[in-house]
């Protein structure tokens, strides 16, 4: 007997609750990757996460061939592709770890309902969240809208689960498979390509590395060393996350066990930024449209500014002129991921001091970070606008020229990423020496501010 593993965002052997029960059956395994870029309101990678995607498909395919079985690449619509694949090798079962975007949960319905009415079993796996959007309610059975209750009450309704381990060996029939390098999905750009490539390694094993190198060296400290991008302090886990190289469940019990008296706070710290995560997929879950529409909807009326503007090419491209958006917008140009602290001035500055709508800027990440995701993206972005659930009031504008004194005082982030700076210069505000080959601020920070500010006070209250 034969059972079909269908891979999505859960691009790892361990921990992997499908992969497991398929193996655990003692069946024949067939395990398939599906490059749907067909299904109705699936929405297309950016160009990062296609390069990520490819890596990572051949990183796992490496890792199942060590295990005894190929990975079935195929390309079409899910509803199409799989059950052919079941035809082929005659699979009494199916199975998968859920995504919970609503266009994914419905094609995934679908797929099980015809299933089930031909005789195949087809089981669905928690795998990619600690908690699933739907188990953790507020009193009255509503999503949480505020993020410390729901953390605390995830926290307090279960512990998460120990990871499962790994299969040591699978068997199975050898299935046709399109070839990765044919699905062309890279970006060509030379230089994108070599910024990822020098920063990353997809698939599990980068993973791993990650996850040891912060705990060994990052962990202690991280609740006061996260906010300083000039460090390297935080995980970079993001992408691996995303792409399931490795489960939140491992991340949380890897760092919960090197908890000591001394780092106590710092894995308390840690802990909640995954559930950050966690309550950013609970939103898109419970609001499937959080990347284009605004939460709280008085932000409909907002004024923006016409976004074909020279100033969003100036964003894009980090030649505004004030030293931390730009080295935050290089960053992100250069190895597709930005700081947590940078991203939500960068963010600020276009929504505020550009007046540029948010929805232009999640669409220029989602396109070049290789975490883009559709949960924590939309929702960071409407955090930073004003405009979604637990989010920073709009009254509240970054100031780039004291986060960046604040938070990299020293100028290292800066004179990292935008090397027309030396430390000879007045490197938080270069306008007020000389740097030559730097631009001059492409908007004043006060009247700017202003303008934002009055904008949003013509905001009919809801
Ligand atoms: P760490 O500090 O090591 O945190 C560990 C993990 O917790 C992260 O890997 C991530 O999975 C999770 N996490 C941390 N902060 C957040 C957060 N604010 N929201 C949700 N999860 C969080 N994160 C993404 O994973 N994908 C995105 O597309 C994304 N877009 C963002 C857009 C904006 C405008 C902003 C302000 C933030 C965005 N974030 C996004 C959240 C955050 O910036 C990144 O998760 C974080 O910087 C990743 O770095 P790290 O792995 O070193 O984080």
């Amino acid at each position: 007997a034969v059972t079909l593993v269908w891979f999505r965002d859960d691009l790892r052997i361990s921990d992997n609750p499908a992969l497991a029960a398929a193996a655990d059956s003692g069946d024949d395994v067939v395990a398939c990757y599906v490059l749907d870029e067909e299904t109705e309101g699936i929405r297309p990678r950016g160009g990062a996460s296609r390069w990520w995607l490819h890596h990572s498909l051949a990183a796992l395919t490496a890792t199942l061939e060590d295990l005894g079985i190929p990975l079935v690449l195929r390309r079409g619509a899910a509803a199409e592709v799989l059950p052919r694949l079941v035809d082929e090798c005659s699979a009494h079962a199916v199975v998968w770890n859920r995504r919970y975007g609503l266009a994914e949960r419905t094609a995934d319905a679908a797929v099980k309902t015809a299933f089930s009415e031909n005789g195949i079993s087809a089981t669905s796996y928690q795998a990619n969240l600690l908690y699933e959007p739907w188990e953790v309610t507020s009193g009255t059975k509503e999503p949480y809208k505020v993020f410390t209750p729901f953390w605390r009450a995830c926290l307090t309704f279960r512990t998460p689960r120990r990871p499962l381990p790994a299969p040591d060996t699978l068997h199975g029939p050898r299935l046709d498979s399109e070839g990765l390098d044919d699905w062309a999905l890279p970006p060509t750009e030379p230089e994108w390509i070599r910024g990822l490539q020098e920063t990353w390694t997809p698939g599990e094993a980068g993973a791993q590395e990650r996850l040891d190198d912060f705990l060994d060296s990052g962990a202690e400290g991280y609740n006061e060393n996260r906010e300083r991008p000039g460090m390297q302090s935080t995980s970079m886990l993001s992408p691996h996350l995303r792409f399931g190289e490795i489960s939140p469940f491992e991340v949380w019990h890897a760092a919960q066990d090197h908890k000591d008296t001394s780092t106590a706070h710092d894995i308390r710290a840690f802990g909640s930024e995954l559930g950050w995560r966690e309550f950013s997929w609970q939103l898109l879950y419970f609001n499937p449209d959080l990347a284009t529409v605004n939460h709280r909807s008085e932000f409909d009326a907002f004024a923006w500014e016409d976004p074909t503007t020279a100033d969003l090419s100036a964003w894009q491209h980090g030649t505004t002129g004030y030293p931390l958006i730009d080295a935050g917008m290089r960053q992100l140009h250069g190895i597709g991921w930005m700081h947590n602290r940078v991203r939500m001035a960068t963010a600020s500055f276009l929504i505020k001091n550009l007046m540029i709508d948010w929805r232009v800027g999640e669409k220029w990440f989602w396109e070049r970070l290789v975490d883009a995701d559709p949960a924590s993206n939309a929702f960071n972005w409407q955090w930073v606008a004003g405009s979604g659930a637990d989010a920073s009031p709009y009254f509240r504008i970054f100031n780039p020229v004291l986060q960046s004194r604040k938070f990299d005082p020293e100028g290292r982030y800066l004179l990292r990423f935008v090397p027309e700076l030396t430390e000879a210069d007045n490197l938080h505000e270069p306008w007020k020496g000389s740097a030559p080959g730097y631009p001059e601020p492409i908007v004043d920070l006060k009247e700017s501010r202003e303008r934002a500010l009055s904008a949003y006070k013509a905001l009919p209250k809801s």
